[in-house]
């Protein structure tokens, strides 16, 4: 699309669907111009389009200055590989060494039922890693992490924050789809969460993204509510962790855009800083 004002228009809707609120255009797009429409632009601020600019470049201004931040959460130290065993999880060596072992695991039941494992893909130097809970039917046919109707949603969350999926890395508590989509089980999670932390240990990024219930209590040992630890700053090894709802509860509820709108700026500020 070369039209700037067909990528503004774009833009903006994106910002609505995910229940973002206030849009301050500049003047060279007022409301009413043509092409935007009138009910997608309202007053106060969280996001700005720069004089001329197209939203490639639009710049993204926080609601909250960084001195906003919500206050420090549950801070988390999980143990580190243990350098005397032979266990090989802790001493894979690259994003692609953990994928290899994810692919051949048998250490819970999930491997039953699966067509593919999903190890998570991306960035290996991403700054931001999205955790959700475990993949889902499209994702257990492609071998790809968010790929079926979260991820579509996911990608859009990513975009608003002008995070391209690509730049992420992108992955899940557990690599094997639970039969019916069903929420992990205890046992099936303390198996497969060494490959979570052997990746996280891998990319080392700025800050982590857990979305839903089984990803914020697995990265934080934590069986508090996703209520509860959302609006903190939580940290897994000194990595600040974000708290949001999972993108499969936004289609079921729309009410939580909003929220999790709130929660991924805040994501986004900690990555500027
Ligand atoms: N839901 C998840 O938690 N992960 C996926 O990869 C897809 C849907
Ligand atoms: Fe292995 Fe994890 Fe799959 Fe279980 S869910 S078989 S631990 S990769």
């Amino acid at each position: 699309m070369s039209d700037g004002r067909a990528l503004a228009r774009e833009f903006l809707e994106q910002q609505k669907l995910l229940g973002g609120d206030w849009v301050i255009v500049s003047d060279h797009l007022t409301p009413g111009t043509p092409g935007l429409r009138p009910g997608l632009v309202e007053t106060p601020n969280t996001v700005s389009l720069t004089p001329g600019a197209s939203p490639g470049n639009t710049q993204t201004r926080p609601a909250r200055e960084v001195s906003d931040l919500p206050p420090a959460g549950l801070s988390y130290d999980p143990p580190g590989g243990d350098l005397f065993s032979n266990d090989p999880v802790p001493q894979a060596g690259s994003l692609d060494a953990i994928a290899g072992l994810v692919n051949g695991c048998t250490k819970c039941r999930l491997c039953e039922g699966r067509r593919h494992a999903v190890p998570g893909e991306g960035a290996a130097d991403a700054r931001l890693v999205v955790v959700g809970e475990g993949p889902g039917r499209v994702e257990d046919e492609t071998g790809r992490p968010f790929v079926g109707r979260a991820g579509e949603l996911l990608t859009k969350i990513l975009a608003a924050i002008e995070l391209p999926r690509e730049q992420v890395f992108i992955c899940n508590v557990v690599k094997c789809r639970p039969p019916e989509n069903r929420v992990p089980q205890y046992d099936e999670i303390a198996a497969c969460v060494p490959y979570l932390f052997r990746q996280i240990e891998m990319v080392k990024p700025a800050v982590i993204l857990a979305m839903g219930g089984t990803a914020a209590q697995t990265l934080l040992n934590t069986k508090q509510s996703l209520g509860a630890l959302r609006n903190q700053v939580h940290r897994l090894r000194g990595i600040p962790v974000i708290v949001t709802y999972h993108p499969a509860a936004l289609l079921r509820n729309p009410n939580w855009k909003k929220p999790t709108w709130d929660d991924v700026r805040i994501a986004r500020q900690l990555l500027d800083r």
